[in-house]
């Protein structure tokens, strides 16, 4: 049996995988079974924030599994109460945080914090969440349903959660506050929607209005957080205080890790959430190392030098092939390029493995790249050499 054939008979077939075998990763370089090498301008989708088989991350890892890997939520863990502190301080905020293992898992925590929320602090119950359209919030019943984007909500699984609605844009959520609304819930740069930040002032003044109103803003940053815009979360970045946010992708640099922090630290009480994994020594160790690798990057400038290379580096790509794309999109290092159409973006995606690069796709038509934080000027160059070969050949 190969390897194709065995995954095709053995693992539930939900992925419409690509069987490059991976077998190494040095940095954002990655080889395959046969030794060819690849630059990686995906980092496994935004996670490997700190590049592969990087020495800190690794060397904590180790340590910390030669110790303790798991002791569960019932006694106190060491790693985790320091890493909350770490996640809290460089966020600036004052808040206390819940973890969980996944994106989708920190959004269902901010969901029940909201109900809670709307449970307890107004006269009457209120429990609704608006989303986005074109936004992405996970794959659990519930955060598939505040997923704004009909195609994921199939009959297949229904009945769904209540008290989801979606939005065309931040100027129509204001009209669809209603007096059972609890929250609003959004990604500042909507990420497989297509690469799509939001416009600072407009977000701003969404943020101010909801305070107004007691109506609670949670931000989804599971991809945009840790660095991937530029600052430590991207509510930095927007100048925002929101009530809740959660974090996952980026932070255990490839080890499952998810956060949810909220300012409102008495809603859940003992017993109202939990999680036998969350938070454990392993995850913790892994979020630890990557945030001590990450925070004198940032502190350097160096974050800042790479995002701006990596960004002159596309819009040189949109000015000399504008009969493919239309433009640049995205902020920090989520990146895109719109194509112009979705067969452009088709035959990119397909044709860059070839060439030795991993690249992604978001939405209808675009180019998606999210590169490690601590990617090279070299990879860069490299990757972006690949890139052209790639679209030579279209
Ligand atoms: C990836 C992603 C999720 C889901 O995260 P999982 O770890 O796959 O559950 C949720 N929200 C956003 C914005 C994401 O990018």
């Amino acid at each position: 049996m190969t390897l194709e054939q065995q995954d095709k008979h053995y693992v539930l077939q939900t992925y419409a995988r690509n069987y490059t075998n991976f077998v190494k990763g040095v940095g954002s370089t990655l080889y395959d079974d046969n030794g060819k090498d690849y630059i990686d301008f995906a980092s496994g989708i935004g996670v490997n924030s700190v590049g592969h088989g990087n020495p800190v991350l690794t060397s904590a890892l180790c340590e910390q599994a030669n110790k303790i890997i798991h002791i569960s939520n019932l006694q106190v863990i060491e790693p985790q109460a320091r890493l909350a502190e770490k996640i809290v301080k460089l966020s600036g905020y004052d808040m206390a945080i819940f973890f969980a293992n996944s994106g989708a898992e920190a959004n269902e925590g901010a969901i029940k914090i909201a109900r809670k929320y709307g449970e307890t602090q107004f006269d009457n119950k209120r429990y609704k969440v608006i989303t986005l359209e074109h936004s992405f919030h996970g794959r659990t019943i519930t955060t598939v349903k505040a997923t704004g984007q009909e195609s994921f909500h199939t009959p297949h699984f229904s009945p769904y959660p209540d008290g989801f609605s979606y939005e065309k844009c931040i100027a129509d959520v204001y009209a669809a506050i209603d007096d059972e609304t609890v929250a609003v819930l959004i990604e500042l740069v909507q990420g497989e929607g297509g690469v799509q930040p939001f416009e600072k002032e407009e977000i701003q003044k969404l943020a101010k209005h909801l305070k107004a109103e007691g109506i609670l803003l949670i931000v989804d940053e599971v991809q945009t957080g840790v660095y991937r815009t530029g600052e430590f979360l991207a509510s930095n970045l927007y100048e925002i205080e929101p009530d809740i946010i959660t974090l996952a992708k980026g932070l255990g640099g490839g080890v499952p890790i998810g956060a949810v922090m909220t300012k409102h630290k008495e809603i859940l009480s003992k017993g109202d959430h939990g999680s036998t994994f969350g938070g454990n020594y392993l995850s913790c160790a892994a979020g630890n190392a990557v945030l001590d690798v990450l925070k004198p990057l940032y502190d350097a400038g160096i974050i800042d030098e790479t995002l701006l290379y990596f960004s002159e580096k596309l819009k040189e790509i949109v000015s000399k092939h504008q009969n493919l794309f239309e433009k640049e999109v995205g902020l920090g290092l989520m990146r895109g390029l719109r194509a112009k159409s979705a067969e452009i973006q088709g035959a990119i995606i397909g044709k860059s493995m070839d060439e030795g690069l991993v690249i992604l796709k978001a939405g209808r038509n675009t180019v998606r790249f999210l590169p490690s934080i601590t990617i090279s000027k070299k990879e860069i160059d490299e990757g972006f050499k690949r890139f052209e070969k790639v679209i030579s050949s279209l």
